[in-house]
């Protein structure tokens, strides 16, 4: 078996955490390259329902490794707080199932601040940020003014870099922002409650993989987001601040020669996003509450209701093009069952011309969504669990998305529960 990228294709919230939860049966390690706390993925299995926001959701089965890679944004508060969530309902974290990359950089406690204080400052030009310090985040990480996980072993050249980032950050939270600075007491005071908590996590997890790679071991890469959230190939600049994409997996894993055999794209039946942006799809009012409803589409961390809309075949299709999809999960299909017909966005009008061309990101406020409709089904399809299960106007939906978009679906999932999916190879 290859390695595989399970990968969002479209806004996020696809429903990457439950694929990941089915497919860990079949690898030995999951490994989160990219991204924070700031999205979520929701996991129902025998252990309960879960929101995860960092930790890799091979986290529930036993034997599995997960790591959080280099290129997560790596919150120990945050973290510390989902270790304690997860654990208090029974599923065990230990550093044999839990491994942190020494070279993860630290979210550290003034980038959540200044998430915030953008925001405020940038009032109804916002970004819709979940104000977890991700952008912050990844802007110092990229000028170096970040410590890395592994710095937690050195304690005095710890506080040495830290007092001289702190000195630097004052000078940005108090002039530029008029906020109260951080003292040392502060920062002591994080490193214990947290970073001390994390620590017995860190190790050369670049080592480690190269040595599981040698000895053969499968490993599933869990991205967060999806393909029109990418640093460089998405809806810019309503973007998150890291790469979403599968051929970032081995850079941000930490196994820079890892080769992905398969990469699954998970597609949502319909459109969902959350914030801010270019939406081309989105439905209003009665109709969008109906399938808000239907899909319980509340964002996983912020609980803000998400916008919602009928699949889209123009973003989708550019989405399986930007992750290089080599099969998609398709879910929620169940959700669907209500419609009497169901709405799919073609193709977007732009500057008078029908296009099936995503466009370039400033032009995305001029386009119009061009919908058609399919029939409905009817009937209430979340006990399929054969292609043939499904009605013939389910099947006649599927076929047409996975004809527009160029890609084999391979799964079909019609509930939340882990058994809840269709195989179709
Ligand atoms: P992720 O971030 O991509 O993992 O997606 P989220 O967890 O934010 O959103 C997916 C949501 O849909 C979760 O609440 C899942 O439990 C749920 N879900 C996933 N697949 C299905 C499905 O096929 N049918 C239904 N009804 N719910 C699903």
């Amino acid at each position: 078996m290859s390695n595989c990228a399970i990968v969002g294709i479209n806004w996020g919230d696809e429903g990457k955490g439950r694929m990941v939860d089915l497919l860990t049966e079949n690898y030995d390690i999951v490994v989160r390259f990219q991204g924070g706390g700031n999205a979520g993925h929701t996991v129902v299995n025998e252990k309960g329902k879960f929101a995860l926001h960092l930790l890799p959701s091979g986290i529930f089965r036993d034997g599995v490794v997960n790591v959080l890679g280099n290129g997560v944004a790596l919150d120990p508060e945050n973290l510390w707080t989902e270790i304690q969530d997860v654990m208090s309902k029974g599923v065990a974290v230990t550093p044999d199932n839990l491994m942190i990359s020494d070279r993860a950089s630290l979210l550290l406690p003034w980038h959540r601040d200044l998430d915030g204080l953008e925001e405020a400052r940038l009032a109804d030009k916002k970004f819709g940020s979940t104000k977890q310090g991700i952008a912050p985040f990844y802007s110092d990480k990229y000028q170096k003014k970040t410590i890395l996980a592994g710095e937690l072993f050195y304690p005095e050249h710890l506080r040495a870099h830290l007092a001289d980032l702190m000195e630097w950050k004052n000078l940005i939270l108090t002039r530029v922002y008029g906020a109260e600075p951080y003292t040392m007491e502060m920062l002591d005071k994080w490193l214990s409650e947290f970073c001390e908590k994390i620590k017995p996590f860190v190790r050369d997890t670049g080592h480690w993989l190269r040595e599981a790679q040698a000895a053969g071991k499968n490993i599933l890469f869990e991205a967060q987001l999806g393909s029109l959230r990418d640093l460089d190939f998405g809806i810019h600049p309503y973007t998150t601040s890291s790469n979403t994409t599968a051929a970032f997996a081995p850079v941000g894993s930490g196994l820079p020669s890892a080769a992905i055999g398969s990469v699954i794209g998970v597609v949502k039946a319909y459109s969902t996003c959350v914030g801010e942006g270019p939406f081309v799809c989105e439905m209003f009012g009665d109709e969008a509450e109906e399938l808000r409803k239907a899909g319980f589409e509340y964002g996983a961390k912020t609980g803000r209701p998400r916008r919602v809309g009928p699949i889209d075949i123009v973003a989708t299709r550019y989405g399986v093009e930007v992750q290089a999809a080599t099969e998609i999960a398709l879910t929620k299909l169940d959700v669907l069952s209500y419609m009497d017909r169901i709405p799919v966005c073609t193709h977007y009008e732009l500057d008078g011309s029908l296009t099936d061309r995503f466009p370039f990101p400033a032009a995305l406020d001029g386009a119009k969504p061009v919908i058609e409709y399919f029939d409905g089904w009817k009937c209430d399809i979340s006990g399929a669990r054969t292609w043939e299960d499904l009605p013939e106007a389910a099947r006649r939906y599927v076929d047409y998305i996975e004809k527009a978009i160029g890609c084999p679906i391979t799964y079909i999932s019609v509930g939340p529960e882990r058994d809840s999916i269709i195989v179709r190879r």
